[in-house]
């Protein structure tokens, strides 16, 4: 089966590109072209935005809440239908382990698209409100057309977070994914077309960063949702400020785990390989800087060192690989250009810190630690993005606050502790969009987002739904001229 790709979703049909512009997608574990996709010009970002404006002109724009959750659980149950595959086509594309995949990119975007298929129903209720001078009739409209620009990490869920709860407040999307992940976007192209989604309610095309840029400017476009890096996320914060366009954005991190002094390590470790080093250290939201107690300072680095050098790297698609190839060879130059600076830097390298010697093909890099890391050195404020781990040590849970909360960044975070009270104290003190106690685990039901340069904004939950939604109040006339 070819995986190449050759026209965009637009308008509910596939429409040739209209220059020649492709990208070939290549698999992380063999190196080797996996597909190509087109590369979207300014006319076919054009023509996506007018299908979509168009779609909100049309019958799509004047839905209940309802007759939208019946559309969604129809896309929801065609993206379901196509998980596993899906599941696959992501880990091949970009690495990540089959065992992450199958939940993230093959059965996420149906869940998301399930939980907010319920929250549209909500929006047909009646908010009239008594006032001072006469009742007001709230109104829950669509913002309008939605411009969703996704990165390569998770692709799949990613992009979920973004067009559930968009059709469900009743607006429209233009879908720019990143290049590197372009072919898994046709999935939700598909899935829309077989679940009979109106035209123009969705529209897929992959595109690189001139297109992305132009899609952000565009004079039919009403809101922006992005995720990828901080850097790009300031250059669409500036552009969407100068236009006073609502924008919601998901940027990167550098996350502490916190280790109390009371921490049942045996948990922790167990938990390390999901909580930071999950997708081969690709995740945003990685706790990718440990904080350790000195008075179990060189417990903690020995059970963490230890459990880095037990992971299994490998074929992303072998279910039992905890560690697959980064998603590019630029990544992996990147993410070694950063373990290089730390060898320098006089920390202490204890796993890893090269490419495996045994595996032919593919863009591995060693999960690896370094311990007596400074917070104030590079390698502890950068995002790495890759499987790379710092350990620095604390006095007092003072301390450890303070070094959690000096960062640029606050988007996830957790805290290790045997004493509940003890685990909420400290999860309430730590500067982050998200914290969790003794695991990390996002759900859709609760916001998830980042404070400081991780982000603005909330996505899932209620909280992801009200970016979408145009509020109106009609002060309804009052009772003496009626
Ligand atoms: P990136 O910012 O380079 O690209 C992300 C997407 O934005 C791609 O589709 C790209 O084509 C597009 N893009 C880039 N510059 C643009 C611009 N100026 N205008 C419009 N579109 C533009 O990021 P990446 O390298 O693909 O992804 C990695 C980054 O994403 C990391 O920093 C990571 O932390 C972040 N990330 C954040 C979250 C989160 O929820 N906070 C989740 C996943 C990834």
């Amino acid at each position: 089966m070819t995986l190449d790709r050759s026209h965009f979703l637009v308008d509910g049909d596939w429409r040739d590109p209209a220059t020649g512009a492709i990208v070939e997608v290549i698999e992380a574990a063999t190196e080797k072209v996996l597909g190509t996709a087109p590369l979207a010009g300014t006319a076919d970002v054009d023509a996506a935005v007018a299908a979509a404006r168009a779609a909100l002109a049309g019958p799509w724009g004047r839905t209940t809440g309802a007759e939208r959750a019946e559309a969604i659980r129809r896309f929801a149950a065609a993206m379901k239908a196509r998980g596993r595959g899906t599941a696959e086509l992501v880990s091949r594309e970009n690495g990540m382990p089959r065992s992450l995949s199958v939940g993230a990119n093959g059965f996420s975007p149906a869940i998301t698209l399930d939980y907010y298929a319920g929250l549209a129903e909500t929006l047909d209720a009646d908010d009239v409100r008594p006032g001072l001078l006469s009742r007001t009739r709230v109104r829950r409209g669509p913002i309008g057309v939605v411009a969703a620009i996704t990165p390569w990490n998770y692709p799949q869920a990613l992009a979920a977070m973004k067009i559930a709860p968009a059709l469900a407040a009743g607006c429209t999307v233009v879908l720019k994914p990143a290049p590197e992940t372009a072919l898994d976007a046709y999935v939700f192209a598909d899935a829309a077309l077989g679940a009979g989604l109106p035209p123009g309610v969705l529209n897929v095309l992959p595109g690189g960063r001139e297109a992305g840029a132009y899609l952000v400017e565009h004079p039919g476009v009403d809101k922006v949702a992005f995720t990828g890096s901080t850097a790009a996320g300031r250059a669409i914060g500036e552009v969407c400020g100068r236009l006073l366009r609502p924008v919601t954005l998901e940027l990167g991190g550098k996350s502490a785990s916190l280790v109390a002094a009371d921490a049942d390590l045996d948990l922790f470790t167990r938990a390390l390989p999901e909580v930071s080093l999950a997708n081969n250290g690709q995740t945003c939201h990685a706790c990718t800087r440990i904080l350790a107690p000195r008075s179990r300072y060189a417990e903690v680095v020995d059970a963490v060192t230890d459990t880095v050098r037990a992971l299994r790297i490998g074929d992303p698609l072998d279910k039992t690989t905890q560690i697959g190839p980064l998603v590019s060879a630029a990544q992996r130059e990147r993410v070694l250009a950063h373990v290089d600076a730390g060898r320098r830097s006089g920390a202490r390298l204890t796993a890893g810190g090269s490419t495996p010697a045994d595996l032919g093909s593919g863009w591995f890099v060693e999960p690896t630690v370094f311990a007596d890391v400074a917070n104030t050195d590079a390698l502890a404020r950068q995002e790495v993005f890759g499987p790379v781990l710092v350990v620095t040590p604390y006095a007092d849970e003072d301390e450890a606050i303070a070094l959690a909360n000096d960062s640029e960044y606050g988007l996830g975070g957790t805290v290790w502790t045997t004493d509940p009270e003890r685990g909420a104290a400290l999860a309430d003190r730590i500067e982050s969009g998200t914290v969790g106690i003794n695991h990390y685990g996002l759900d859709v039901l609760g916001p998830f987002g980042g404070v400081k340069s991780s982000g603005l904004g909330r996505e899932m939950g209620p909280e992801g739904l009200a970016p979408y939604v145009a509020l109106k109040s009609v002060y309804l006339a009052p009772e003496r001229s009626r």
